[in-house]
């Protein structure tokens, strides 16, 4: 087992802390001080679970600059991003704030019975396991619902957002959640490993890597505890001759390169009827050129350098492996450290791990489809199903393709995007289960049937 977690910055290499990590003693009385907290959590009304959570809203609010300080310096996102995710964070508090007295409701259902309806009851104690790409965002949008549901909360954050990790927990406390609500937990894989098999862990959400939730889900599945698993995607987006550039262009460009590339629900493979191949590429290629690379902490930077080292490492050889196999490079492809230069290749074809794989940072692959039909087949030519995107001005023919994308979503003239008020999650590989809206909320409760005869 690890003695230590450190951090750097991405950026320039820097060490920023040492942690020491939790041992299993201090685990153990975690794990302890959970399920004695969750036992008076629950008891809770709604109403005094809302009003925590503003408070919480105010505790972000009022910390605005310094959490987003921390998320550049731990993991390279550039500080415009970094503000945005804190006020995504913001909005989802204020969504539930307004709508989880109604989404948890006992919902009357008619039957023969004097009365018979669903009471929503909390499960007990989540573990969450959460990755460093939005590192609040994916927490909060886990946590939120989880714990106004009246469950409480363990996290097992990836390694280099420690400081993220520690920072989230302290929010929860100064705004007046109860000790033991939400903790954080110092381990490593083998720690959390143990720690899901333990009785006091009732369910587990993950975010993260393919392998990460095959993993996961097994150690659940053995233990006959439920679990959701938000994975890996390779968003196709579907570029048809009709495509209104001039409005979508930097829609498309952010798709791929916001958060320098590392999102799950990048839009990975483009694929480009041949009528518009040319002049998109034109344009493409010049506004991805156009990205301004520097140091995450400056307000001018709009792409920045990968959140480790070895993520660029794995990138560059997804990409010299599919040059091998004939794809070529448009532009970029220039790396050093964490750094990689945003990076467009054509030439794509399914053989390619920039087709098949997914590819967590700054390169677009670009396939040319000879129609409409052709392109949907190719987008539809993989196994991951977080989402599909299409940029077409006949909506008409867009929504009559809504049944035929198995993803867990379809945007049409919009890149794929979490919302606190949609449903988010995948099919396939990406996984399975409902984050956000009403789904989210509903993620770990026990739908208990009440029958009253
Ligand atoms: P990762 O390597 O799978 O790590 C995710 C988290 O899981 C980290 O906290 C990691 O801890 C932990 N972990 C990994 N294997 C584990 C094991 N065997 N036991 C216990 N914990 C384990 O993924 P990542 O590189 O951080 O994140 C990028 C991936 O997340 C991409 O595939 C991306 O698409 C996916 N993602 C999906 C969504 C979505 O909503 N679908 C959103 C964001 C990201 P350590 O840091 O200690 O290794």
């Amino acid at each position: 087992m690890k003695k230590e977690i450190k951090t750097y910055n991405p950026y320039n290499g820097e060490h920023l802390r040492t942690y020491e990590i939790d041992s299993k003693k201090a685990l153990n009385k975690k794990l302890q001080l959970a399920e004695s907290t969750f036992n008076n959590w629950k008891h809770l009304s709604i109403a005094q679970r809302i009003e925590l959570l503003q408070n919480l809203a105010n505790e972000v609010d009022s910390n605005i600059d310094e959490l987003s300080e921390l998320i550049s310096l731990e993991m390279g996102k550039p500080i415009l991003e970094s503000k945005s995710e804190i006020e995504k964070c913001i909005l989802l508090i204020n969504f539930y704030i307004i709508n989880a007295d109604q989404f948890l409701q006992d919902d009357l259902i008619d039957t023969e019975a004097h009365e018979s309806f669903i009471s929503y009851d909390p499960l007990g104690c989540i573990l969450a396991i959460m990755p460093w790409n939005y590192p609040f965002w994916q927490v909060f949008r886990f946590a939120i619902p989880t714990l106004t549901a009246g469950n409480v909360a363990l996290l097992k954050h990836a390694s280099n957002v420690t400081g993220c990790a520690i920072a989230i927990e302290k929010l929860f406390l100064d705004a007046g959640f109860p000790i033991g609500c939400f903790q954080t937990l110092l381990t490593d894989h083998d720690g959390i490993e143990e720690l899901l098999e333990d009785d006091i862990i009732k369910a587990v959400s993950l975010t993260g890597s393919e392998k990460a939730g095959k993993k996961i889900a097994e150690i659940a599945g053995k233990n006959l505890k439920p679990s959701l698993l938000e994975l890996g995607g390779n968003n196709a987006c579907i570029i048809l001759k009709d495509a209104d550039l001039d409005k979508y262009l930097d829609t498309i460009v952010k798709a791929r390169m916001q958060n320098s590339g590392q999102s799950c629900i990048a839009a990975k493979r483009f694929i480009v009827v041949e009528e518009i191949y040319d002049e998109f590429l034109d344009r493409f290629k010049a506004k991805v050129e156009n990205l301004k690379y520097g140091n995450p902490l400056k307000e001018d930077t709009t792409i920045s350098c990968l959140a480790r080292k070895d993520l660029a490492k794995i990138l560059k050889d997804q990409i010299k492996a599919s040059i091998d196999l004939g794809a070529e490079v448009l532009t970029g492809n220039k790396s050093n450290g964490a750094y990689y230069q945003p990076t467009i290749l054509t030439n794509v074809s399914s053989k390619m791990p920039v087709f098949k794989e997914e590819t967590f940072g700054p390169v677009a692959a670009i396939i040319k489809a000879k129609s409409e039909e052709d392109a949907y087949e190719i987008a539809s030519n993989s196994k991951y199903g977080l989402g599909t995107m299409v940029f077409t001005s006949n909506y008409d023919a867009a929504a009559k393709r809504i049944s035929n994308v198995e993803d867990g979503a379809f945007f049409i003239n919009e890149m794929v995007k979490s919302d606190p008020r949609l449903p988010f999650g995948g099919t396939k590989n990406s996984g399975y289960g409902r984050e956000l809206s009403k789904e989210g909320m509903l993620a770990f409760v026990n739908k208990k049937t009440i029958y009253i005869n």
